[in-house]
């Protein structure tokens, strides 16, 4: 060490060194997951207060870890991103949801739509496309009954790639969700000319309201606006009574969030359906 002393600046410090062997492992362990198909969907449903009623789910990716147990998303899909193994992965979760809506089809009385979430590589060569259409053919699933939730950084990156296969999208017949509105670019211009059903409006507004003055006033804007275009809206992140009522007087139509349900394993959530949950 000290002989080295002179010549350290050549090394990364030892912090740096070990979260960049942490990083490597977990690349290594990802691979192996895609591999081994190590990773499982939860749900969390969507209510729409004036029907009192689930009227759908968002299914969200978890991965089961052999040693680490369940990983969230935010701990392993920013490394997917940066190491191309999204696609693997999205491929995985499209043809998930749409083998599991189709099983839905056949076996319960009351089918709700279920929404998946993309990221920008996906869109690069059509491939969401390809997965999508191939996925939809193979299990007989109604299109209608699947949604796509895309962010506006998402759309941004190619806007004119974005239009195209958001067109496509279109014609397939499934739904599209503009996912945290009002934390990415918000540009107007793009929102009128995108084909969205939904706009969801993100969380960090959700979470400051009814207390926080600004929060409200975005939420009611986002909502007005949304009116405007069209679009139904769906809060997310609802976590209390209080933003409930406020978001239900704004004329807010869809709510998700710890209030209603956590995320929840395939099972129970096919429970709540059969229960036809009330609110
Ligand atoms: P997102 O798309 O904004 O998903 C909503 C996140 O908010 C989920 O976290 C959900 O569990 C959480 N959430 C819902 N209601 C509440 C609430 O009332 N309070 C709080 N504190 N949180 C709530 P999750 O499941 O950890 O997912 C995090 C992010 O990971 C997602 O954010 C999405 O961007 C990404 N993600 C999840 N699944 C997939 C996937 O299959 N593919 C891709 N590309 N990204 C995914
Ligand atoms: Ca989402
Ligand atoms: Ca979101
Ligand atoms: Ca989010």
């Amino acid at each position: 060490q000290a002989l080295l002393s002179g010549e350290r600046h050549f090394y990364f410090d030892p912090a740096t060194q070990a979260r960049m062997a942490e990083k490597l492992a977990l690349e290594n362990d990802l691979r192996q997951a895609v591999e081994a198909q190590q990773f499982v969907l939860y749900f969390q449903p969507r209510v729409d207060l004036a029907r009192g009623r689930i009227v759908g789910a968002e299914a969200l990716i978890r991965w089961h870890h052999p040693e680490k147990g369940l990983v969230p998303p935010a701990q392993f899909i920013p490394l997917a991103e940066e190491t191309g193994l999204i696609l693997p992965i999205g491929d995985w979760v499209i043809r998930t949801v749409c083998q599991q809506v189709a099983q839905w089809q056949r076996t319960e009385r009351h089918v709700v739509p279920i929404s998946l979430n993309l990221s920008a590589a996906q869109f690069k060569g059509g491939r969401v496309l390809d997965t999508l259409h191939q996925a939809i053919a193979q299990h007989a699933v109604k299109a209608k009954l699947i949604e796509l939730e895309l962010t506006e950084s998402l759309l941004m990156h190619d806007p004119q790639a974005a239009i195209s296969i958001l067109s496509a999208f279109r014609s397939m017949g499934v739904r599209l969700s503009l996912d945290d509105f009002g934390t990415g670019y918000s540009s107007l211009a793009y929102l009128s000319r995108f084909p969205f059903d939904f706009l969801k409006i993100d969380r960090a507004f959700v979470a400051g309201v009814p207390d926080n003055v600004e929060d409200g006033a975005i939420a009611k804007v986002i909502i007005a606006l949304a009116k405007q275009l069209n679009l139904r809206t769906v809060a997310e992140g609802v976590e209390t009574e209080e933003q409930l009522s406020f978001l239900h007087h704004l004329g807010c139509d869809e709510m998700q969030g710890y209030l209603f349900s956590k995320p929840v394993p395939v099972e129970q959530f096919e429970q709540m359906l059969r229960e036809h949950v009330r609110l």
